[in-house]
This record gives structure tokens, C-alpha cells and sequence, in this order.
């Protein structure tokens, strides 16, 4: 069977790649930890869950999605006031927001929506690489531009020559950042948005990290910059903040025509998501938030304690100031492949390496957070007890 040209132009998805590398460490009976994937590992806060279970057994919720395909009036509701509350952005819950079933989606619909074949999308390097197939699966053409590490990983707009800003349509930023862990000023999302409205181009913020956030550091919102709504839009989503990645709920918020548009593409391919979920989502937004005190708690002392293991190792790296992730340079100049497979030759431990996520994140790696505190330590441990024979020079 002949695969359709968009499938066969993607990369190998990452995850998978790992997943199979895990696969085959475990049966050769090796004892693998991963730090690959993030994914929190405690469970979803108890009120959410009594929520879905209340209204899953109301026979009103076994129908299609009510109200329309842009998600049900109270979720949001819950979530212009969650946005207001959280970051002082207003916004008209009927025009201005939107249900997604998770940010993920939202990628592809947003691509699928504003991207004519040919069309170019600015994409960050390194970056998610759901933004890299969005934009392939809408014939769209990627244009990647650099983050570096000198510039705290965030773009320089003057590196987008005029000629792809002037046929760019979209522009994906990710601020708290995944994989680099980098988190940008206000400032730096007014000029993101000057950028998009002299080309009039649609920029988006993907929002998953708002809230894991440490040291007292409170992440912006880029629907605060000055003049946002004439161009900008801004996904979130419940699946990092109420540990709730499987149920599949998150937002699309700003821009009314932006969210118009992709609205136009969910009612023609899916109907919603299930009632008890989004009534689950309202009581996530509107519950008691101490999840996520508790939560960056618990990562904070992880986050501490790898970055105490990395440099101990002479790997330098400053602890994050939010998400759940450590980015890092590999030791001695080794590839970010070639370091991945000898932290799980030596340690048993997987790593993310950096060229996964584009040619700029060669060199780097990423670890995850999202395991139990025993199993991290145990990480660790295994890694100092082999410090010299991780470290010395790649042959
Ligand atoms: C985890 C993550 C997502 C996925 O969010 P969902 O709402 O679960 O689809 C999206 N973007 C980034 C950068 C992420 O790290």
C-alpha cells in the first residue's frame, strides 16, 4: 500500500524511535528507567475525577457534544474567566475561545485551516515536532529558524529574510518551551506580535507549561501583548497542569477569526469532545488549585536533584525556571545520539536526544521529570556510579 506523500515527508516520530529502543534494552533484560517522555505520573486531582463519574452517569451526556462544535457554552465560560483570573487577558467566550482535544489537535487544525498548499509556516529549531507535521499534513512548507542557546532560545526575527516573511502565513512559538526549557519575557511577545502584524502573519503561542512554573516565576500569556488579538491566538490544555494528558481536553484562545476558522475545520471532522470530560474540565479550571502547588513542588526537588547529577558529571546546566523538563549539552562534545545510547548502554536510562527535535538541538539532550521520585534517585545514582565510564571521550 502506497503511503500519501505527507506521510512518508515526515521524520520518524521520535517517541516511537525511543519507545523501540526501550523495547529492545528490556528484552535483552536490561533494567531501563526512561526519563524520555513527559508525562506526569500522578494522578489526576480526585474532584475532577468524582466530576466525570457524576455526569457520565446522566443520560443527557451519552449524545453527541451539546451546544456546537466549539465546545460546550460553560466550558468556555470557565475558561475566559480562568484567563482573566490567571492572566489578566479578557476574552468574549462565544468568538474568542475554543475547545480542543488537546493542544496537539489544535496544531493541525490551525494549519489545516489557514495553510493553502505551498504555504510557508515559521517554525521554531529546536521545537515540538507536532508543529513540523501539522504544517506537512497541510501541504504547508516549514521554514525553520534557529533559537540559540546565546539568546536564551528564543528567535531573532531579523533572521526571517523579508521575502518568507512576506509569504509566511503562521507563526508557532512555544514560551514556557519544550524541549529547551526556556521561558520568555513579556517584552519579547510584543515583539513577536509587532512581527506578525507588519506580515500579517498568524502567530501562535502553544501554552501547555503556564502553570509549572517554579521559584515564584509566573509565566505570561502572549494574548497580553500589545495588540494580540488583531494576530495572535494561544493554546492550552489540562493534560500538564490537572495531570490529565489521556483525556484528551485543552483550549484555543484569542484571535476571533483564527478560532472561527478552525472551528469551521473541527465541525467537519470531529464532533466535540464528550460532555462528562468538558463538565470535568470545568471543575479543573473552577476547583481548588493546590494540584499545582503541590505538583511543581514535587518537580522542583527532581529538577534539583538532576541538576545536581549533571554537574557533577561537568555538565553545566541552570536549573529551569518552569516546565517539567532539564535541557542540557552533552558531555564532551559527544552527539546527542551518541550520548543517549551510552546513558542506556552504561546506566539503563533513556534520555531524549537533542537532534530529535531539530538540527539545532544536536549537541543537547533533554530529561523528563515525570517519574517516581524512587526511580529518578535510582537513575542518578546509576549514573554517578558510572560517571567516569560516561564521561570519557567518545571513541
Ligand atoms: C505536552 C505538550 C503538548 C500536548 O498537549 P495536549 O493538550 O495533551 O495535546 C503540546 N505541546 C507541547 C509543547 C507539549 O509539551
Amino acid at each position: 500500500m502506497q503511503k500519501a506523500h505527507r506521510l512518508q515527508a515526515l521524520p520518524p516520530y521520535l517517541f516511537v524511535q525511543i519507545r523501540h529502543k526501550i523495547r529492545d534494552a528490556r528484552e535483552r533484560g536490561i533494567d531501563v528507567i526512561s526519563l524520555g517522555v513527559g508525562d506526569p505520573d500522578q494522578p489526576t486531582p480526585p474532584h475532577v475525577i468524582d466530576e466525570l463519574c457524576r455526569t457520565a452517569r446522566d443520560p443527557a451526556n451519552h449524545v453527541y457534544p451539546t451546544d456546537e462544535e466549539k465546545g460546550m457554552g460553560r466550558f468556555r465560560e470557565a475558561i475566559a474567566a480562568w484567563y482573566d483570573r490567571r492572566f489578566g487577558v479578557q476574552l468574549n467566550p462565544a468568538t474568542e475561545t475554543l475547545a480542543l482535544i488537546g493542544s496537539k489537535e489544535g496544531n493541525h487544525h490551525l494549519a489545516l485551516a489557514f495553510l493553502n498548499p505551498g504555504d510557508l509556516a515559521i517554525l521554531p529549531d529546536p521545537a515540538y515536532p507536532a508543529y513540523y507535521a501539522s504544517v506537512l499534513f497541510a501541504d504547508g512548507q516549514p521554514y525553520r529558524i534557529p533559537l540559540y542557546p546565546e539568546r536564551g532560545w528564543l528567535p531573532d526575527f531579523a533572521d526571517v529574510p523579508s521575502d518568507i516573511a512576506r509569504r509566511a502565513k503562521l507563526l508557532m512559538l512555544n514560551y514556557p518551551n519544550n524541549p529547551t526549557t526556556a521561558v520568555a519575557p513579556p517584552s519579547f511577545f510584543d515583539e513577536a506580535v509587532a512581527f506578525a502584524r507588519n506580515h500579517d502573519i498568524i502567530v501562535c503561542n502553544d501554552f501547555p507549561y503556564s502553570e509549572i512554573a517554579f521559584d515564584g516565576y509566573r509565566p505570561a500569556s502572549l494574548l497580553a501583548a500589545r495588540g494580540a488579538k488583531e494576530v495572535a491566538v494561544e493554546f492550552n490544555s489540562l493534560s500538564k497542569p490537572y495531570n490529565m494528558t489521556g483525556w484528551r481536553i485543552g483550549m484555543a484562545v484569542g484571535n476571533a477569526d483564527v478560532i472561527a476558522g478552525m472551528a469551521q475545520v473541527k465541525e467537519n471532522t470531529d464532533s466535540g469532545i464528550f460532555n462528562a470530560i468538558q463538565y470535568a474540565g470545568i471543575a479543573a479550571l473552577e476547583g481548588p488549585q493546590d494540584n499545582i502547588s503541590y505538583m511543581t513542588g514535587i518537580y522542583q526537588k527532581r529538577r534539583d536533584l538532576v541538576v545536581n547529577t549533571w554537574r557533577a558529571l561537568g555538565i553545566s546546566v541552570e536549573p529551569p525556571k518552569a516546565t517539567f523538563y532539564l535541557w542540557a549539552p552533552t558531555p564532551n562534545g559527544m552527539s546527542s545520539a551518541q550520548w543517549a545510547e551510552r546513558l542506556l548502554e552504561v546506566a539503563g536510562v533513556v534520555v531524549t536526544p537533542g537532534l530529535g527535535y531539530g538540527s539545532r538541538g544536536e549537541g543537547y539532550f533533554r530529561v523528563s521529570l515525570t517519574i517516581a521520585d524512587a526511580r529518578l534517585q535510582e537513575a542518578m545514582q546509576r549514573i554517578l556510579e558510572h560517571r567516569d565510564e560516561l564521561t570519557k571521550p567518545a571513541g
